[in-house]
């Protein structure tokens, strides 16, 4: 070795996206596949969306406005809240990353999570050094907050609650969450990862607190219902002091202009966000209640995937493959270590129709054998 690389670092691999369409379709030699892996939204882009991207795109020359400051004073009105507490990024992950840097100390503090858990908490904090404690989510995917209090000290900077949970779709009420945030040190951030409630009921969602609690923060992002994931643009609403801080660090121009522009868009946009919506719970009902008809378990979703399980891991591959070899990408959960399970984003009626009609074939061929 020549290079002194970071002793965090030489432990890294590359993240392990879904897999591509364009891959599959040249795999399995298929005209037409669908992608169930990556919870994007089954309604594609925004038609207002194309029309901003097609008028703006003369500005692609220049920089974006230092700070984003028409976005982030869009997402302060929509939650009612100053600006000063709105820090932005190139993505939701981008705006973790900093709020780990910004308030993680290697070897003094550690934040606090389950597992499994979202992936990128689990890296960023590798890679600043920070001690990262999980507690194990119960056999059902349900949170045992008793156990996550117990793993918090003084030293705990953050607590990382994914609500809706990814990959289960779990979700607590902000009642619960409340109750929790209520014993947590006044020093201790409890970040609820908002990602997917724009999926779920009302009684789920935290933003109210975030005006009576002065150690809570929600994330949110544009990558899911808005339907945006590859624009690249997410958001967190922090105390205004952590929010100060984020915005020192982060690179100056990391959301572009076109993010900045089309995220603007989408938030106008109601009838395609209320669209989304309707299709992800019609979707979600209709495949949680056809895989159960098939005996396959579903754990509850408030978000637009559902994780099933199989009865052995073998199984759960059987099925993985057997669906991308007729053009169905879903997303395999080993990397989570649950080798039982499958993560499928709900998809339009009939991508959710053809998902069943293969499940059905993949499970008589199994009683074949
Ligand atoms: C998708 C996702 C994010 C990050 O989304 P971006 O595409 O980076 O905005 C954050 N948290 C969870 C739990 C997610 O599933």
């Amino acid at each position: 070795m020549k290079f002194p690389i970071r002793k965090e670092v030489e432990k890294f691999s590359p993240y392990e996206a879904g897999l591509s369409i364009d891959e599959i379709k040249q795999k399995n030699n298929l005209a037409h596949v669908i992608k169930l892996a990556s919870n994007e939204n089954p309604l594609g882009t925004s038609q207002s969306v194309i029309k901003t991207l097609k008028e703006k795109a003369h500005l692609a020359f220049r920089y974006p406005q230092s700070g984003n400051p028409r976005l982030a004073q869009a997402i302060a009105q929509k939650h009612n809240v100053d600006i000063k507490r709105i820090a932005l990024g190139n993505g939701l992950d981008e705006v973790i990353d900093g709020l780990i840097r910004v308030l993680a100390t290697s070897g003094v503090n550690n934040i606090v999570a389950f597992d499994p858990c979202f992936g990128i908490y689990t890296t960023q904090a590798h890679l600043c050094g920070v001690e990262l404690r999980q507690v194990p989510l119960n056999k059902d995917f349900s949170f045992n907050l008793g156990e996550l209090y117990k793993k918090i000290d003084r030293n705990t900077s953050i607590v990382f609650l994914t609500n809706p949970d990814n990959p289960s779709g779990y979700t607590i009420t902000k009642e619960e969450i409340y109750n929790f945030a209520l014993k947590i040190p006044k020093s201790t951030l409890l970040v609820v990862d908002e990602a997917y409630i724009d999926f779920a009921d009302k009684e789920f969602c935290s933003e109210e607190l975030i005006h009576n609690i002065e150690n809570i923060a929600i994330l949110r992002t544009f990558s899911k219902c808005y339907g945006l994931a590859g624009m690249r643009i997410g958001y967190g609403i922090f105390p205004e002091e952590v929010a100060d801080y984020m915005g020192r660090i982060r690179l100056p121009f990391s959301i572009s202009i076109l993010g900045e522009e089309v995220a603007l868009c989408a938030l106008k946009d109601k009838d395609f966000y209320n669209k989304t919506v309707k299709v992800t719970k019609s979707g979600r009902e209709y495949l949680t209640k056809e895989f159960k008809a098939l005996s396959i378990d579903v754990a509850s979703s408030q978000s637009n995937f559902i994780l099933i399980s199989l009865k052995t891991a073998e199984l759960a591959k059987g099925l993985y493959t057997y669906l991308l070899e007729h053009g169905i990408i879903v997303r395999s959960l080993t990397s989570y270590k649950l080798p039982n399970s499958l993560r499928i984003s709900i998809g339009l009626e009939e991508e959710n129709n053809l998902l069943i009609k293969h499940t059905k074939e993949f499970l008589q061929w199994q009683n074949h054998l």
